[in-house]
């Protein structure tokens, strides 16, 4: 990230800020991540950035419908995502 910021401002940047998402990085087993969606249309619920105040939130891909704070939409991903006990049971037998 300091790399990174350090050559947009060497290039002329006169503000460079950085966002480090890290949700849900399993990358060994068969757990899919399970995804977050609307519950006025369906659609998938997105990182999105207040193009006011710069600030993140949680919306309808599509739509202008509910929206969330970004710290109740990652609690509301974590709790989509927790491991239930037959997941639980399952990384015990594969490892
Ligand atoms: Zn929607």
């Amino acid at each position: 990230m300091r790399e990174v910021a350090a050559v947009l401002y060497e290039n002329g940047a006169k503000k460079v800020s950085g966002l480090v998402l890290g949700i849900n990085q399993l990358i060994v087993g068969n757990i899919p991540f399970k995804g977050w969606y609307c519950a006025e249309c369906g659609n998938k619920m997105v990182l999105k950035r207040n193009s006011n105040n710069n600030k993140l939130f949680y919306g309808c891909e599509q739509y202008n419908h509910k929206t969330y704070p970004i710290e109740k939409g990652q609690k509301i991903l974590k709790r989509i995502n927790s491991f239930t006990g037959n997941e639980r049971q399952d990384l015990e037998d594969a490892y």
